[in-house]
């Protein structure tokens, strides 16, 4: 039994999050931790929502809630819809956790003592119409690598570029718009990120194993200009961890907090604690600490394209920066971004569908098999109604859901509610056994790589061949010649709804308990023998007929959503 560590990007707390979030992250890492499970390993899955920095203290207050307040709201609201999207979190946890303020302070201490914080006196933006120093992504302007004429005050999310408030072209207040912005003088914390540059260099050239997308965004921050710039790791804002060197007082950082980037990747690790403190596991430290066991766990990490820089330098910086043995990612599968209907999705505008508004229309699993089916992995890909309804009823309702239907009610028409008798099989059978068994492979294969769409298509074939199967054997018809034969078809289509419970469950799980309940067993066991598997239900084993178990979408519905979500909210 192998040992995984699986963390998905913890989402910002301000607001829901919509379908292009959740694909880029939370919905991947959790089809590989169910996948981990069900083939029988050791699975720690952990996430957490993202609370602090300005967007957090604004939202409160347009909300008129203190901000802490806001953050336990919103955090509650977004651990129900990950509950309705079926996310399996061992522990949804917060960033703004007693548990991640000691850790990140400690994290700082330990870099400090090490010599890889420095102190900088500088000049800051400062608004005098908002009354507040701006930091980072409330500051907007244009980007002096790209041009972009939105780049945030941090990062430019049209070329990834990671940046200074100072660096914008024709800066504005973001909260505002004021352009009477002035420089004044503050002092913060900077990571000696220049000085672990060779050391973060090695450690990315040993991974020749990730996706091209996350090495490709790495090693061009490391080798463009000057290479790898520190890093301001502070800010002159109220919500946040408050500057410490581990449990002492930092001289002249008083009222500063550390920088939301500084502190939400540490949450990784905090929320283990959390979990522990929770009362639902006894032992973090052999999930994260390489000299209490963890030496021997995978990690792997997901997430967007535009949160690659920071888990693949500033974190790295952190834990190799702190010398402690503390466990480094082993693989980062990183995503491109999903675009909807013709543009892209907008928080600001209302634009596209929002969690809560998903799961307000359809169950769960019609999104997970849409969106991890067209997981836009090799590039952007793209949101549309006609594709989202033609996969639904195609893939879900015709192939998976019709052979489901088809096999209970004929059974239950010729045989009853139980698993009939008789009839041994014969070369049609062992073609289908030796199509399914070349299949599972492929199929254990891409969700090994976590090559989600592949992994998908090869499900979808798997279901086809049950379906085709069917068709030919058309035990409807032998039925009236030779009812032997018509009952082992049956009986062997019956096991393969089982098969199609337990191999779909890290997609669909709902529809798989759906189908493991009408087979009437608890057995989810991983196939490993295909021929037997297909035998373990025996002649005799009562089954029942369950209810539809995906709906068609309507063309009426399709075009009532379309212009529902193109953007009011
Ligand atoms: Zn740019």
């Amino acid at each position: 039994m192998a040992r995984h560590l699986i963390t998905s990007a913890i989402p910002y707390i301000n607001g829901i999050k919509h379908l292009g979030n959740l694909v880029g992250s939370q919905l991947p890492a959790d089809l590989y931790a169910r996948y981990q499970r069900g083939r029988g390993h050791e699975v720690m899955f952990l996430c957490a929502t993202d609370e602090h920095g300005t967007p957090a203290e604004i939202a409160a207050a347009k909300a008129g809630k203190p901000v802490a307040e806001y953050c336990a709201e919103m955090h509650d609201v977004q651990a129900e819809i990950a509950k309705g999207f079926r996310l399996s979190f061992d522990h949804f946890g917060r960033s703004s956790s007693a548990q991640n303020h000691k850790l990140t302070q400690h994290f700082a201490g330990v870099l400090a003592e090490r010599g890889f914080i420095r102190e900088v006196t500088e000049m800051q933006m400062y608004s005098p119409t908002d009354g507040r120093y701006l930091p980072d992504r409330y500051i907007e302007g244009t980007c002096p690598n790209c041009g972009f004429p939105d780049a945030r005050g941090d990062q430019c999310d049209n070329c990834t570029k990671q940046l200074d408030p100072v660096d914008l072209i024709n800066p504005r207040s973001a909260i505002s718009g004021a352009t009477d912005l002035e420089m004044r003088e503050t002092k913060h914390l900077y990571l000696c990120q220049s000085q672990l540059q060779d050391k973060i260099a090695a450690w990315i050239d040993s991974k020749t194993d990730w996706p091209v997308l996350t090495t490709s965004i790495a090693k061009k921050w490391l080798t463009d200009g000057d290479g790898l710039q520190d890093r301001g790791i502070t800010r002159d804002l109220d919500w946040g961890i408050p500057v410490k060197k581990g449990d002492a007082d930092w001289p002249g950082m008083e009222g500063k907090v550390f920088y939301v980037w500084f502190d939400a990747p540490i949450e990784y690790i905090a929320s283990a604690q959390e979990w522990v403190d929770a009362g639902k596991g006894v032992d973090w430290e052999r999930w994260w600490r390489t000299d209490k066991g963890a030496d021997d766990v995978t990690y792997t990490q997901f997430m967007g394209k535009d949160n690659v820089p920071f888990h693949t330098l500033t974190f790295p910086a952190t834990i190799l920066g702190s010398g402690e043995p503390w466990k480094l990612v082993d693989y980062i599968k990183s995503f491109n971004y999903l675009n909807y209907d013709g543009g892209q999705f907008s928080t600001s505008r209302g634009r596209g569908v929002f969690m809560d508004q998903a799961l307000s229309i359809l169950p769960a699993d019609y999104w997970r098999w849409w969106l991890l089916s067209h997981a836009p992995e090799t590039s952007d890909s793209e949101f549309t109604w006609d594709n989202f309804q033609m996969s639904v009823n195609k893939d879900l309702a015709d192939v998976l859901g019709n052979f489901v239907s088809r096999v209970t009610k004929f059974c239950r028409s010729k045989f009853g509610e139980v698993i009939p008798e008789g009839g041994t099989w014969g070369a049609r059978e062992n073609a289908l056994i030796a199509e399914l068994t070349q299949r599972l492979q492929a199929y254990e294969g891409f969700m090994d790589a976590m090559e989600v769409r592949k992994a998908s298509s090869e499900l979808r074939a798997i279901w086809v061949a049950g379906n085709e199967y069917l068709q030919s054997a058309g035990p409807w018809t032998t039925i009236k010649t030779d009812a032997e034969t018509a009952a082992m078809q049956t009986r062997l289509g019956l096991n393969l709804i089982r098969l199609y419970a337990v191999l779909s469950a890290p997609f669909i799980p709902d529809a798989s308990a759906t189908m493991l309940a009408a087979m009437k067993t608890e057995d989810d066991a991983w196939p490993t023998d295909i021929a037997a598997f297909l035998s373990a239900l025996p002649a005799g084993h009562a089954f029942e007929v369950p209810e539809v178990l995906f709906g068609k979408i309507t063309d009426e519905q399709r075009e009532d959503w379309q212009v529902r979500f193109a953007g009011t909210r």
